[in-house]
């Protein structure tokens, strides 16, 4: 079989893994989760036609003709605060002054702001209209009683669980978080307890990992490291085989010691495959177990390990936790330097992003191989070049993964 396309793999996944169960979880709790449940509104928001500015409640018909000439005067008969109902209905050549968020009283279809008005005494003097209507806020206009506002699987930000807060959901029922064990495996590593043997590796990858899932919102178990040796990889495979979601690196490529393979299927794994055809991160396996466990062998450069994860672990995780979007958004960017492929694999080389007037501009953070961890750990985005491309030229356009970081920016960088 020749090796899975990176789509082709992620298909392959997406399809292997399960959506969760549904667990129930306080308000609070649920940022970041996504909801297994569709949620109505209990209530209509605004209950009533409110003020959306401090200002004078009228009827537009009386001030529709108001010029600096021929200024309007309306008398001013009730003053309506937030949280009052009001008291007068305003008639003809009235107005009744209003605080933003007080229901408009009856009788009157526009407000105007109190910037643009002059008191005189009792009245209210007027040289402008504003348009017919302005200033109202409908009943209803956030939240119409019985409506869904949300339907299930949308992902709980600050600003939806505020919504769910007005709808008094104290308790919201969101797709279960999976179990996740991280195993490195190798003889030469050494752990972050151990005292610094200048013959050894430290162990990068665990703690990547363990950040990229924390990232989603999962505490993932860190199982140490295990040898290059049949009976102990068994062991701590087999461990990590309860999880929801094994992630083991190292030990998944044909070296010679390379015993994750032959161990997984000993235990009983099905494995989809071995090989995805794509730079760095050639050897990678996943494989699911009849429980429904999934096992993800990355391979052990740790640039590779971090990039499979983005690619096919994080979507893998965001469909179990009940999310539709399982990719990071990707933008298109030009190149700001010649960049090399490689014939036959998608190559994601590791980029900052700066923007002109023209758009997004990709650089490499240096040196891309893939044991070099610092390309990754300053990278905002992962440029892919695609498999039939020997390489791109400054200034073509290519397609750029956003990696977390690029939520925030420097102000001078804002446009808006
Ligand atoms: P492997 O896939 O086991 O052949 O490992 C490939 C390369 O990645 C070797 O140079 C390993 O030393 C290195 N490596 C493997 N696992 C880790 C890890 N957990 N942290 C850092 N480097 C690793
Ligand atoms: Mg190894």
């Amino acid at each position: 079989m020749s090796d899975f396309s990176v789509a082709e793999a992620q298909a392959c996944i997406l399809k292997h893994v399960q959506r969760l169960g549904v667990e129930t979880v306080a308000l609070h709790d649920a940022l970041g989760r996504v909801l297994a449940e569709d949620v109505a509104a209990n209530r209509n928001h605004p209950p009533y036609d409110v003020s959306a500015m401090d200002g004078y409640a009228l009827r537009f018909a009386d001030i529709a003709h108001a010029t600096a000439d021929k200024p309007v005067r309306l008398c001013v008969v009730d003053d309506i605060r937030a949280g009052q109902m009001p008291q007068v209905l305003v008639e003809q050549g009235q107005a009744a002054r209003i605080m933003t968020g007080a229901p408009t009283p009856a009788g009157v279809d526009t407000v105007i702001r109190v910037e643009d008005t002059a008191v005189d005494g009792d009245d209210v003097v007027i040289l402008t209209p504003p348009q017919q209507g302005a200033n109202i806020r409908p009943l209803g206009e956030n939240l119409k009683i019985g409506r869904v506002v949300f339907q299930q699987n949308t992902m709980i930000t600050p600003g939806v669980l505020a919504i769910l807060a007005m709808v008094k959901k104290k308790q919201v029922s969101v797709f279960a978080k999976p179990t996740v064990a991280i195993l490195s495996t190798g003889d030469e590593l050494e752990g972050i307890d151990e005292p610094i043997d200048e013959n050894k590796i430290p162990d990068a990858n665990a703690h990547a990992l363990y950040a990229q899932c924390k990232s989603l919102g999962i505490e993932a178990t860190l199982l140490g490291i295990a040898k290059d040796d049949e009976q102990d990889l068994k062991a701590k495979l087999a461990q990590g085989l309860q999880y929801d979601v094994l992630l083991a690196s190292g030990g998944v490529s044909v070296g010679h010691h390379d015993f994750v393979r032959p161990t997984l299927e000993a235990l009983g794994m099905t494995m989809h495959f071995w090989r995805v055809a794509m730079r760095p991160g050639h050897p990678l396996a996943f494989g699911t177990s009849e429980q429904g466990g999934a096992i993800f062998g990355l391979p052990g450069n740790p640039v590779a390990s971090m990039v499979c994860f983005e690619q096919f672990v994080a979507p893998a995780l965001r469909q179990m936790m009940g999310q539709n979007k399982c990719f990071l958004r990707t933008i298109e960017a030009r190149l700001s330097h010649d960049m090399k492929g490689s014939l036959g694999k998608t190559m994601f080389i590791r980029v900052t992003l700066s923007r002109d007037a023209q758009g997004y501009v990709a650089t490499s953070t240096g040196a891309q191989g893939s044991g070099v961890l610092m390309s990754m750990a300053l990278a905002e985005g992962l440029l892919a070049i695609p498999a039939d491309k020997a390489g791109l030229k400054a200034g073509e356009l290519a397609s750029v993964q956003l990696l977390q970081n690029m939520d925030v920016q420097d102000a001078a960088d804002v446009e808006i």
